[in-house]
């Protein structure tokens, strides 16, 4: 992508301000609160190499390892965020989420940089268009802090560029001729570290194609960055409802007063919160771990969205788990949490089968006359079907894509065949011969 729309950010050199470095973590209290507060002085002064980081925390281990790691992936860390490792150790979640690991240059075979495929479903550059009625827009490639679990790791501060004003008009283009759209997620990288100016050139540009009803963003910031929700940005994405945003908290340590504050100004301005969180091995694989931070976003009024299962992305193997974990987390927070508190669980199945919803199994068994259903206690029971139901003529016609599983349950199609099967490369291999019978 072209840089045209200026970053936020000055190209000053990240200075980590010697203050940071008496302390065994950086505190706010050793710095003028004004700067801690102000989010172009958090993000100017990111840590950004090893060197950076040994400022801040002297005591860092494994320090050769980590720079291994920082020389294949990016690394930045708001001084705020920085100031959240308790810890300095992987166990500490919060560290284990910022501080590159030496496992990330664990490279398993089916592991990919862009699992996803989404580079395969960009019509324009930035713009991919994988469900028919939504479409992300990648808007910059920078973010506050490079999650070492990031889904977008090939391209997350590879380079801090932001989407250009061609492709911008390009991907508006393509909204306006596909009128199918109703929702653009903005994304990135991260669409906060853009100026306010910036990103309401972005929102106001989408909000311009009549088609699109909801613009969502989705951030970090409310985790790394929470200065950056300033009362000027609420008043901008206030003109552009309905406004959604997503943010991204994966772990109760990450709910502090500023982010919790942060949430609640978006909130006020009427912006829906959504989270989506990540199942991250040794971060929030623990029941109870989850239940907190579910229990804490509710609190602070935030929706939990989406619980993801980890991507294949290469650079995470090591943060990865079962999907079983997953299910057995689900399991213990169903009946234990107000519903508004569980997130769904979902895997972005690999190789750009979008998101596939995960539950434990519910239903027992099932006849045309009961359904047989078990609760969270381990209670079955038997759910009488209504007599003599029959269903209306269904009018919902096929979509855009072809025919679906619903297509099959509605009995309007026979069959689903998967296009390209190893049979199908056989069929074409093989010679015209006419079978006439075994012998
Ligand atoms: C996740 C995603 C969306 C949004 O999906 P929802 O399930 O509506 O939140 C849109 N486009 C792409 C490519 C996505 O990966
Ligand atoms: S904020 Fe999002 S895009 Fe940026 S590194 Fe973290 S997960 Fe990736």
């Amino acid at each position: 992508m072209e840089t045209e729309i200026p970053l936020a950010i000055e190209d000053e050199p990240p200075s980590i301000t010697t203050t940071l470095q008496r302390t065994p973590r950086p505190s706010r209290k050793s710095l003028g609160s004004s700067a801690w507060d102000d989010w172009r002085w958090q993000f100017r002064n990111r840590l950004r190499s090893v060197d950076d980081l040994l400022r801040a925390f002297p005591n860092l281990p494994a320090t050769a390892q980590v720079r291994e790691a920082a020389e294949i992936f990016p690394l930045a860390i708001t001084p705020y965020y920085a100031s959240l490792i308790r810890e300095l150790s992987p166990e500490d979640p919060v560290f284990r989420m910022a501080i590159p690991s030496v496992e990330e240059l664990h490279n398993p075979g089916f592991l990919r940089d862009d699992p996803l495929e989404e580079d395969h479903d960009m019509p324009v550059p930035g713009l991919v268009h994988r469900y028919s009625d939504r479409a992300l827009l990648l808007v910059t490639l920078a973010c506050a802090m490079y999650c070492r679990h990031c889904t977008r790791k090939r391209v997350a501060g590879s380079r801090e560029s932001t989407i250009s004003d061609r492709n911008l008009s390009r991907a508006v283009a393509y909204l306006r001729e596909h009128p199918e759209i109703h929702d653009v997620v903005i994304s990135g990288g991260d669409p906060l570290t853009l100026s306010t100016k910036a990103l309401e050139r972005v929102i106001s540009a989408v909000r311009s194609v009549p088609s699109v009803d909801i613009i969502r963003i989705g951030t970090r910031t409310p985790v790394t960055l929470p200065m950056r929700i300033t009362p000027e940005l609420v008043d901008m994405l206030r003109q552009y409802h309905p406004i959604w945003i997503n943010t991204h908290f994966n772990h109760p340590n990450e709910l502090t007063p500023a982010a919790i504050r942060a949430c609640g100004m978006l909130v006020d301005a009427g912006i829906p919160l959504g989270n989506q969180s990540v199942l991250l091995r040794g971060v929030n694989d623990e029941p109870s771990v989850m239940e907190q931070l579910c229990r804490g976003l509710v609190r602070a009024r935030v929706r939990p969205y989406y619980l993801f299962q980890c991507d294949l992305v290469r650079g995470v193997e090591h943060l990865r788990t079962p999907i079983s974990r997953g299910i057995e987390i689900m399991e213990y927070l169903r009946g234990r949490l107000s519903g508004l508190a569980i997130p769904m669980y979902v895997v972005d199945a690999p190789g750009g089968g979008g998101k596939i919803p995960v539950l434990p199994t519910y239903i027992v068994s099932t006849s045309p006359t009961h359904t047989v259903l078990r609760n969270f206690e381990g209670m079955l029971v038997s759910y009488p079907e209504p007599e003599g139901y029959m269903p209306q003529q269904c009018r919902s016609g096929r979509g855009a894509d072809g025919a679906t599983v619903w297509d099959l349950a509605a009995g309007r199609q026979g069959r689903i065949v998967p296009q390209r099967m190893a049979r199908h490369d056989r069929r074409d291999q093989r010679e015209d011969i006419t079978f006439t019978g075994l012998d």
